[in-house]
């Protein structure tokens, strides 16, 4: 599973999260338990959702 980094917007934690299929869902702070988290962007989360599935292979991203 890919791990994320996500902010959360009320508190301000920073915290890595695994994601799985469901990586379009908000993610619970792990500090103060909002919803109102962010994921950052990090290595290679920012294209790709969309083709198909082997993720954390490719250094550098392709059409970003
Ligand atoms: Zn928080």
């Amino acid at each position: 599973m890919p791990l994320y980094e996500y902010r959360c917007k009320d508190c301000g934690a920073e915290f890595e999260a695994l994601v799985g299929r469901t990586e379009t869902d908000p993610v619970e702070c792990e500090q103060c338990h909002s919803m109102k988290t962010e994921r950052i962007a990090s290595t290679f989360s920012c294209c790709g959702s969309s083709s198909n599935s082997d993720s954390g292979m490719v250094q550098a991203p392709l059409g970003c």
